[in-house]
């Protein structure tokens, strides 16, 4: 046995590495970690928990438009950008110190500033060289900005991290891409009064969703008043006197503000990776083993880095599978089947197993129970918004292969009926449930017609 110093290096305090670090340590294994920034990661500060709370002040105003219907009468009621930073930023604040405590009530060193891997057990913070038996890589990822020569005027497009830091809420806002943060932020930005435009590249948004949810989300965007721009995009950024005017091919758009959110690229850069003999994938996210093994046999990483799915709760089941296995014996692996997912926009939508067009391919024959609807509250509201349940069942099984919803709460709807898919539901026990009502959950245990597109 070689003589380390610790028996783990954690690099980054966000989700995947915390978790880690402190099953580790609970383990009893001597354990340090190293965040260059603040504690958290991105989703304790430039993502999940600030984001959230915009999309709550954004549901502020909607509640607003919609309460007239219910004889509230609200006079005077306006926005201030200034006050919700500030709330918002002291509850980051606040993690940032949960963070820290929970990271010395485990034991858990931290020493703060930027590690850099210098061989298969060293790593170094600044002047200072630390060894250990295994070294955990993660150290997440962060926005894909693209080149002045793939967009003129790429200097002026703001990515989500800049969304909370910006001073002053722009009165049009032009978002690009069609992926989770693309429409969180498009709908964030409308429901506190921005003039949104979405542009996107594809035929639809949220690619990789069900068909039915891609297409009542784009609906339901354009009836806020999103506009929406498919299979395009921006030939050049330009700042004029007045905002920026965004050229998309044949349109000129005048904004205040162009965020772009096109997907995340893995921080790799500058860790040192190649001294321990770390190799990347063809895109650029570390390579691991169903055991998050990288290449060298004492390094591991988990979370964005590796790029399997960019979500916290995967990032933390990952840290805690890695933890297990180096310091309980185990031999734990990851399940990414019926990973729930809800993408929090306006209406939010929510989702766990296939989709209809992967049960199709995968099972063959399969059953379809559907129903979209306007859900009570909005019969006062006047409001326009649907909702859409969707069930997708294997047709010589029975089994629920998929559960898909958009409407008020769908990620809490979804988690439940999360547990029942890893229970291997079928659709006769969600028919035999009693409902909840007048709930929208209760929709999807009383969905008995079989749904059959229109030819
Ligand atoms: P991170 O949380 O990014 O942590 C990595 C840490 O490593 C960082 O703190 C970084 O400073 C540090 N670091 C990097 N390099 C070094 C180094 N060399 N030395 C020391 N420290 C280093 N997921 C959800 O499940 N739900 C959501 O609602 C959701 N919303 C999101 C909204 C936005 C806008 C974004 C951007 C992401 C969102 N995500 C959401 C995704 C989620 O935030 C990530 O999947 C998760 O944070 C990944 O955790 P991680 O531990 O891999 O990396
Ligand atoms: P996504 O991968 O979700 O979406 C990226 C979008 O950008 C896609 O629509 C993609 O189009 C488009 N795109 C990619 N490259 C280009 C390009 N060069 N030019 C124009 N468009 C481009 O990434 P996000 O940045 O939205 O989010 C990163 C990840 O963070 C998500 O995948 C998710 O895992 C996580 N996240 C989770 C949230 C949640 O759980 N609620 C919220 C926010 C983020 P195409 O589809 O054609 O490839």
């Amino acid at each position: 046995m070689h003589d380390f110093d610790h028996d783990l290096v954690v690099i980054g305090g966000g989700s995947g590495g915390v978790r880690a670090a402190r099953v580790a340590a609970s383990l009893g294994a001597r354990v340090v970690l190293i965040e260059g920034q603040r504690l958290g990661g991105t989703c304790v500060n430039v993502g999940c928990v600030p984001k959230k709370l915009m999309v709550f002040a954004a549901g502020y105003g909607d509640a607003l438009r919609d309460m007239a219907g219910y004889g509230w009468q609200v006079e005077g009621a306006r926005f201030d950008w200034p006050t919700l930073c500030e709330g918002r930023d002291k509850e980051v604040a606040r993690l940032n110190r949960v963070y820290r405590h929970l990271l010395e009530d485990a034991n858990v060193k931290l020493i703060e500033g930027w590690a850099k891997v210098i061989g298969p057990h060293s790593v170094q913070v600044g002047d200072r060289v630390l060894t250990s038996r295994y070294l955990l890589v993660a150290p997440g990822g962060k926005p894909r900005r693209t080149s002045e020569e793939e967009l003129p005027g790429s200097e002026h497009v703001l990515v989500s991290d800049d969304i909370f830091t910006m001073k002053e809420l722009p009165r049009r806002m032009l978002v690009v891409g069609g992926g989770y943060i693309a429409c969180e932020l498009a709908c964030v930005m409308n429901g506190l009064g921005v003039e949104v435009s979405l542009v996107h590249r594809g035929t639809g948004l949220l690619r990789g969703f069900d068909e039915c949810l891609r297409h009542e989300l784009a609906n339901e965007l354009r009836m806020r008043g999103i506009h929406l721009r498919l299979s395009a995009g921006l030939d050049r950024v330009e700042r004029t006197d007045t905002g920026l005017v965004v050229t998309v091919e044949d349109e000129r758009i005048e904004v205040d503000a162009v965020l772009q959110a096109i997907g995340r690229i893995p921080n790799t850069e500058g860790l040192g990776l190649e001294s321990a003999g770390v190799q990347l994938t063809p895109g650029g996210a570390i390579a691991v083993d169903d055991a998050f093994c990288t290449t060298a046999p004492s390094v591991y990483a988990v979370g964005d880095v590796i790029d399997r799915m960019q979500l916290t709760p995967v990032a933390l089941a990952e840290g805690t599978v890695v933890a297990h296995n180096l310091f309980a014996g185990e031999d734990r692996r990851m399940e990414y089947r019926d990973v729930p997912t809800a993408v929090f926009t306006s209406p939010p939508l929510a989702t766990v197993g296939l989709t209809e067009q992967d049960a199709r391919r995968l099972h063959g024959h399969v059953k379809i129970f559907k129903s979209t609807f306007t859900p009570l509250r909005h019969k006062l509201t006047g409001r326009e918004e649907r909702v859409m349940v969707k069930l997708v069942v294997d047709g010589p099984t029975d089994r629920v292969l998929g559960v898909h919803v958009m409407g008020e709460e769908a990620g809490e709807i979804v988690q439940g009926f999360a547990v029942a898919l890893k229970c291997h539901a079928t659709k006769a026990q969600l028919d035999s449930t009693i409902g909840i009502h007048p709930t929208i959950a209760e929709e999807l245990v009383t969905l008995r017609r079989e749904w059959v597109p229109v030819a």
